[in-house]
């Protein structure tokens, strides 16, 4: 799975589910002044710019509330949506030079103003006067969008507790203070929390030769290694020692305990207590309250629902898994969770006889860049034009506008940012970003693109892994909604403002597009000689891909279980050992391994605290979407041009339940989760195990 770096923070970090980094501006204005790194990027110009944002939010305010008589769209929402207009412009330009900065007092720069505009957005989202006059606005019959957009805006309101009184306001605030952070400190415990351990040589057995050779000898003659994923993850698929294998698999899940054993204990303290307050029985409650998901309750029913759909399957996996283990080592009774990976990495390169490795000559980035983006263009009827002289961060990134090619309307959407190389100082992970939001008739919506990807230098051609292109197409699949869904008349509609629980739903249904051997023999050439990928080779890849489906769903069962088990009881209570030993037990048939701590370093724990079921639910709609797609006429069939305009356009202008009801005619169900999961038994790819 991928984590959406500022999807992620804007969500829950605080238990309120106000949008930190999103949203909106006041008087039409060239798109460039949107922008701080038009000029100089240094930290001074940065906090200038940041500074005269938040004085156009303070200025906004001050507009709502000196509203005299009538209260009316116009004078109310209007600069309403203008403060968080800046707030959205303030928080991701500083959250983007934090991310994205080419020096350090500059990334120290931003995240002193992501803490402040995101203090503002707190004391915001607290105002009684502005709760006031947008709750005296006359609800527009006639006009859905704005009317839901007013709504939901009161009941995030409501959720934040603006309606306390002044001394449980003041409370409020330093329990988010406090929740927001415990969650810093448990996220650097696990960042920081390196242990090591020691090998001998012949334990090393198994493992890729540059491996052994990047790991020198101690004097006594053992190896040390390390609990990072460039040490830790090859021991735990392809080391032949078991007793290795256990001994990494402990110290990486011990890797932040017992530090964050009270930590842990602390945010969720708190977020109780925060419940308490504004009214809600638990946690759980109050972070799903204004999701799809709507209450503990319905998180459990859900849950308990595609455990029926996805047990049986799960547990014919397993058997199969097993026999093999036991065929290569007899008396093998069952399967310790820390040899889950070595033994599934075993069995499907011998059934399927497929490596990863072999497709690498047929995805340089620089061809699965244009891949994408015309695939992108044929499925949503756009064009990309490069803005080969758009000012940016970097001269690395790559800019396109986006124009519309349906019909006879060839408007520009928008813009995006393509930062698609690792760089010193730039952030390391995988994600994809708002910088400006839309406003119909004056700003257009722009997005960026924060990936690692191979490439970007001289004479390396970058060869992706099949994985790091389904990565790329499922982050550029929150840009299209982001864009699409940006034309409408309220910035903080857009895309990135629908329900946190259904955010990724658009994009891992991109994801499956991508299996598509038309879409990919149209880009995937052999590097060196132009030969276009073979058919039979990527049949193997997404027979390979289609294994253990069943059991990724179980293993984000007990994920989510245990997260919704943290945050539906009174903390003081959780023994942390006991209930995460019960739940491994109840969904995973692998034997539990003591001493197994993954709940000090479960990190989603931060940033979705009881909503971890979002990666499910949005599995099973993307699912369900694609389910409408013609497999034969990926591209060309109507579906995806049906889909732009019932899922993405509307952006956060409709509940997502609805837009979900609009584009598949009934509400999302089990059906096309059970099929995807079942493709691994229809397939006739190579076989050469039962
Ligand atoms: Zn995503």
């Amino acid at each position: 799975m991928v984590i959406r770096g500022t999807l992620m923070s804007r969500t829950f970090s605080s238990g309120l589910v106000t949008a930190v980094l999103l949203a909106a501006s006041a008087g039409a204005r060239a798109q460039d002044s949107l922008h701080v790194w038009t000029g100089a990027a240094d930290p001074a110009a940065l906090e200038t710019w940041v500074n005269a944002r938040l004085a156009v939010v303070k200025a906004n305010i001050d507009k709502v509330t000196a509203v005299k008589g009538d209260h009316t769209v116009a004078n109310t929402v209007r600069p309403y949506d203008d403060v968080q207009n800046e707030l959205a412009l303030a928080g991701n330009e500083a959250y983007l030079m934090y991310a994205l900065g080419d020096a350090a007092p500059l990334r120290d720069k931003g995240q002193a103003l992501v803490a402040k505009v995101s203090s503002v957005q707190t004391e915001v989202s607290l105002n009684q006067a502005v709760y006031k006059a947008l709750a005296a606005v006359p609800l527009p019959a006639n006009d859905p969008a704005t009317k839901h957009y007013i709504e939901r805006a009161l009941l995030e309101y409501r959720l934040a507790g603006v309606d306390k009184d002044d001394a449980t306001r003041a409370k409020i605030r330093q329990l988010q203070d406090k929740i927001t952070e415990q969650s810093l400190v448990f996220g650097r415990n696990v960042a920081d929390g390196k242990l090591e351990i020691k090998a001998t040589k012949a334990e090393l057995e198994g493992l890729p030769e540059d491996y052994i050779a990047r790991h020198k000898p101690n004097p006594d003659g053992t190896l040390t290694l390390n609990t990072d994923s460039p040490d830790e993850t090859p021991v735990m698929n392809f080391a032949k020692s078991a007793d290795l294998r256990r001994r990494m698999y402990l110290a990486y899940y011990q890797r932040a305990y017992p530090k964050n054993v009270a930590v842990l204990r602390s945010i969720l303290e708190t977020r109780q207590e925060l419940a308490d307050t504004l009214g809600f029985k638990t946690f759980a409650d109050l972070a799903m309250a204004d999701q799809m998901m709507g209450s503990a309750s319905n998180a459990a029913a859900f849950l308990k629902a595609v455990d029926d759909a996805s047990r049986g399957i799960a547990d014919k996996e397993y058997k199969l898994l097993l026999n093999y283990a036991q065929a290569q080592e007899p008396g093998l009774k069952s399967i310790p969770s820390s040899d889950a990976n070595y033994w599934s990495e075993q069995y499907r390169r011998a059934k399927y006889d497929f490596d990863a490795q072999s497709v690498r000559p047929y995805f340089p980035y620089a061809q699965v860049e244009k891949g994408i983006l015309s695939t992108a263009a044929s499925l949503f009827h756009v064009e990309f034009k490069s803005a080969a002289d758009a000012k940016t961060w970097d001269p690395s990134v790559t800019t396109y506008d986006i124009y519309n090619a349906a019909g006879s309307d060839h408007r520009k959407l928008g813009r995006i940012y393509l930062d698609m190389h690792p760089r010193e100082g730039k952030d390391k992970w995988f994600s994809s970003a708002p910088v400006v939001p839309g406003i119909r008739s004056r700003q257009l919506p722009e997005g960026v693109l924060i990936c690692n990807f191979p490439g970007g230098v001289p004479n390396d051609p970058g060869l992706m892994e099949y994985s790091g292109e389904v990565v790329f197409f499922h982050e550029f699949g929150h840009l299209m909604h982001h864009i699409l869904g940006g034309q409408g008349e309220w910035a903080n509609a857009g895309a990135f403002n629908v329900e946190g629980d259904f955010v990724e739903a658009p994009s891992q249904m991109l994801e499956e597009v991508f299996r598509d051997y038309g879409i990919l023999a149209a880009f995937a050439k052999d590097y060196k000689t132009g030969a276009v990928i073979p058919r039979p080779l990527v049949d193997k890849m997404n027979a390979a891909g289609a294994y253990g489906r069943g059991s990724w769903v179980q293993r984000q069962l007990l994920l989510s279980t245990y997260a919704l088990q943290l945050h539906n009881r009174p903390p003081a209570s959780i023994d942390f050992d006991a209930l995460w030993k019960e739940t491994f037990e109840q969904f995973s048939p692998f034997t539990f391994v003591d001493g197994n701590r993954f709940y000090a370093a479960f990190t989603h724990l931060t940033g979705y605290s009881s909503n971890y079921y979002t990666y499910v639910l949005d599995k099973v709609i993307a699912v369900d979407f694609f389910s409408k797609f013609d497999k034969a006429n990926l591209l060309g069939g109507p579906a995806a041009m049906r889909y732009r305009r019932t899922v993405l356009e509307p952006g956060a202008t409709k509940p997502a339940a609805e837009l979900v009801q609009d584009f598949l005619g009934r509400p999302q169900n089990m059906d096309a989760l059970k099929s995807w999961m079942g493709e691994q038994f229809k397939t006739t790819a190579t076989s050469t195990v039962q």
